[in-house]
């Protein structure tokens, strides 16, 4: 079984109401090799809500209490991207999941670039608070740019 993200199923679950279908995606789902996450709205967020970005580094860097998740108006939303990231992680072994493939660029989802805390549209190497932990604890973590590679493999 594969987890993926749920916007890249089609949920509109991003912080704007929108999604981020991803075909291959949606099809996995279909044939039963995968379901779907949505690490912010386990971690207790509605959809939609304040974008926000990692001040002061990146995933690694929140687990680790040296840096923070932000919502632009300032609110610090760390605690609920840290439960968010617990219980995706908790899924993704109740799954036996052989990869997760999560939406690139999100500060819970990003696992080769995530925006850079500025709130400028700048985005910089890193990755997210989920992809962090699930790394972490030995889980191999794609995204829609990397599953290509991996499909061709495991197909
Ligand atoms: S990028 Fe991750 S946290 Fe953001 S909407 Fe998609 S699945 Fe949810």
């Amino acid at each position: 079984m594969i987890l993926v993200s749920s916007c890249l199923a089609g949920l509109e679950v991003r912080y704007n109401g929108t999604h981020s279908l991803d075909l291959r995606i949606r099809e996995l789902i279909e044939e039963g090799q995968a379901v779907s996450v949505c690490p912010e709205l386990l971690g207790g967020f509605s959809t939609p809500r304040e974008p926000a970005e990692i001040v002061g580094g990146n995933g690694e860097d929140v687990l680790d209490g040296k840096a923070r998740v932000m919502e632009q108006s300032g609110q610090d939303v760390t605690e609920l991207y840290l439960r968010g990231a617990q219980l995706t992680l908790d899924k993704a072994r109740q799954v036996k999941a052989k990869a997760v493939v999560l939406k690139e660029y999100s500060p819970s989802c990003g696992s080769a670039m995530i925006y850079n805390g500025q709130f400028a549209g700048q985005k910089e190497a890193g990755n997210g608070v989920t992809t962090a932990l699930l790394r972490r604890n030995g889980i191999t973590v794609l995204s829609e740019e990397t599953l290509a590679s991996y499909l061709q493999q495991n197909r």
